[in-house]
């Protein structure tokens, strides 16, 4: 669905009318439709009324655009509002807000509510709401001065409205009511006209919050929900939030034991146990083949440096939100690395270049801090201390393409290695806003997006273009891969850089002899470390492929009697194919181990009885098909061996 584009271009007729009423005389089937207008780029609600509708562009806001799913959300959460205080009379309401960049929730209301709520309460409340949409109750917007609103809200004892009025509100505020309920908020809106427009919408949790996020303030209960346009679309998404859910990074790093983030030594802070730990070796080798491979030069840097130098590289201008405060030592200020940009400049810088040198291309798994607010902490996937496998590429406007070309099939390759098929790639141009303060000239741009373009049509692939998204920088390319249940996680960025050469003077001799500045690209593959591993969990349903599960195989005896024979299968296994291999020995029946090795999600398990060790064989059993039948102890190995070495997705 798209969004109608409804320009006024006559006169109507005169003195004030309804953006309603425009939009019906220009598409009855759109104003139908309509959740809101648009006036001059801004959303009002369908009974706004235009004083000179010829002087403007009135728009309708439709059902399938994020506008509209901004507009329906936000609706949602004043019909919940208003639930809660119908069913608990004297309930204290804090704010309200839509959610659209965030896959879990789509709004949330926090309130203080004359009982604590349960997630028991909420069946109650999504039935209160259903009954109040239902009853098609008009979203009244009115427009009162502060003084009234402060009367009202205090008369209500709604505090912290009050208090949001103190700070926010101007001479006049607005207020909204849903007709028929005791619900009234101070809100800029606009909403949708009627309550009967919200159809698909469903609560889904209770957390605890604190007024302005302050534990200083009321301790409040936040209750969220979500909403879309379609029973459709909230089926769909139901679906796949609890496919999501039974593949949560955070749940099987705990269970499969592979990482944890340890509160007393600080939030965001990643510990990798042994077996996350051999995961990501894997991951690691894996990267510095390739690299070696592909022409990097591998480097080390160290993780702070003076002050100073972010102040020249403009971090401490352009990103000292992220950083952490310095710390000062012998009179010199150091702060923590944001990025590794600056510390691979400094390898460049520390001798001349020729052309004939270029390109130069530096790697390193950099491993850089961020402060991240804890609210916005996620497991793995949002973290303040992660590990880039950051490369900077230092070349010529001759060059510059081919390098392009190589770090897009250096990311496909990795990420079909590492068992993902569907990419989507977005190149971000630079937009015509002029606030955003664009280095660079104009020929700069062109030559840089053109080197993109020619580098993705090479290759075949299929790109968005998006305009104004580009950093003011330089223009990039990000690649998106998609995993097991069709989400999107964007990983792979390349990205021009037309600052930092300027700002550190950096140069190379042409073959005129002259002084030039090279091009220079940053680009990370991964993104992050840590996060493609929580990616790689959610994945795999921590169910790794060989090549990167951090154990191979256990090794199951029926009886303690066949436990010698267990140790020497195993150790064959360990000495002649390099597998890691268990030996679960303890006393359980056969069912408990089998049981304890599916869900340690190991990929092979082999049963051994006194057949077996007559014969010198082992039973296999594939942790997701089952029994595969009798195999030697060689031919297991090699069979092993291979997937290991090919990196095979599947096990056979
Ligand atoms: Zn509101
Ligand atoms: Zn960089």
């Amino acid at each position: 669905m798209s969004e109608a584009s409804l320009e006024i271009t006559d006169s109507t007729s005169g003195g004030a009318v309804t953006v309603a009423e425009v939009l019906k005389r220009l598409d009855r089937v759109a104003a139908k439709r309509a959740l809101v207008g648009r006036v001059d780029g801004r959303e009002v609600d369908l009974d706004f009324v235009l004083e000179d509708a010829a002087k403007v562009r009135v728009e309708a806001v439709l059902p399938g655009t994020s506008e509209g799913l901004y507009v329906l959300r936000h609706s949602t959460a004043h019909l919940l509002a208003a639930a809660v205080l119908d069913l608990f009379p004297g309930t204290k309401l804090g704010i309200g807000p839509p959610l659209l960049d965030d896959a879990r929730y789509g709004f949330y209301y926090d309130v203080i509510a004359s009982r604590t709520l349960t997630d028991a309460d909420l069946p109650v409340i999504e039935k209160k709401m259903r009954d109040i949409a239902k009853r098609n109750l008009k979203y009244r917007r009115d427009e009162i001065s502060k003084q009234e609103a402060i009367r009202i809200f205090s008369e209500r004892d709604e505090p912290l409205k009050v208090e949001l009025i103190e700070e926010k509100g101007g001479a006049t505020v607005s207020v909204y009511y849903i007709d028929g309920t005791p619900f009234i908020d101070f809100c800029v809106g606009p909403h949708v006209a009627n309550s009967n427009r919200l159809k698909a919408f469903k609560l889904l949790v209770i957390s605890g919050a604190y007024w302005k996020g302050d534990q200083e303030r009321p301790q409040m209960q936040r209750i969220y929900g979500t909403a879309f346009f379609t029973q459709e679309e909230l089926d769909a998404w139901t679906k796949q939030r609890e496919e999501a859910e039974r593949r949560d990074h955070r749940r099987l790093g705990k269970e499969l034991d592979l990482f944890s983030i340890q509160e007393a030594y600080g939030q965001g802070l990643i510990f990798w146990h042994p077996k996350g730990g051999a995961i990501r070796r894997r991951m690691e080798d894996y990267l510095r083949d390739q690299l070696t491979k592909r022409g990097y030069g591998l480097v080390f840097t160290p993780h702070i440096a003076r002050r100073e130098l972010w102040q020249q590289s403009g971090h401490e201008e352009n990103y000292a939100d992220s950083m952490f405060a310095p710390t000062e030592f012998e009179g010199t200020e150091f702060r923590l690395k944001p990025m590794n940009c600056p510390f691979h400049i400094g390898i460049y810088k520390s001798h001349q270049h020729s052309y004939r040198e270029l390109p130069i291309r530096y790697a390193e798994l950099g491993t850089v801090y961020r402060a991240e607010l804890s609210g916005t902490l996620h497991g793995l996937l949002r973290v303040r201390g992660f590990t880039q496998d950051d490369a900077h590429i230092f070349c010529t406007p001759e060059t510059v393409k081919g390098e392009i070309v190589d770090c897009v099939d250096f990311a496909y390759d990795m990420f079909r290695t590492f068992g993902f098929e569907k990419f989507k790639v977005e190149l971000s141009v630079k937009g015509d806003d002029a606030t955003k303060g664009y280095l660079g000239s104009d020929e700069d741009w062109e030559q840089a997006e053109s080197a993109l373009i020619e580098a993705l049509n090479e290759r075949a692939i299929s790109y968005d273009r998006i305009e104004g998204e580009a950093a003011f920088y330089g223009p990039k390319i990000d690649i998106k891969v998609e995993d097991a249940i069709g989400r999107l996680w964007q990983l792979t960025t390349v990205q021009f850089d037309f600052n930092l050469p300027e700002r550190f003077d950096l140069e190379y001799i042409a073959e005129d002899g002259k002084a030039h500045r090279p091009i220079m690209i940053h680009r990370a593959l991964f993104g992050s470390v840590e996060r493609f591993f929580g990616v790689l969990i959610e994945h795999y349903m921590g169910a790794f492929p060989m090549w990167l599960a951090p154990v191979h195989v256990v090794v199951l005896p029926i009886t303690d009697r066949i436990n010698d024979y267990a140790e020497t299968v195993a150790q064959t296994l360990r000495d002649e194919y390099g597998l890691i291999v268990e030996v679960n020995t303890r006393s359980e029946k056969m069912g408990a181990k089998i049981r304890d090795a599916q869900l340690q999600k190991i990929p092979f398990m082999l049963v051994v009885g006194d057949k077996e060790k007559d014969e010198a064989t082992v039973a296999v059993r594939e942790r997701s098909k089952g029994d595969t039948g009798v195999m030697s102890v060689r031919e297991f190995g090699e069979m092993a061996r291979k997937l290991i070495e090919t990196r095979a997705v599947n096990n056979g």
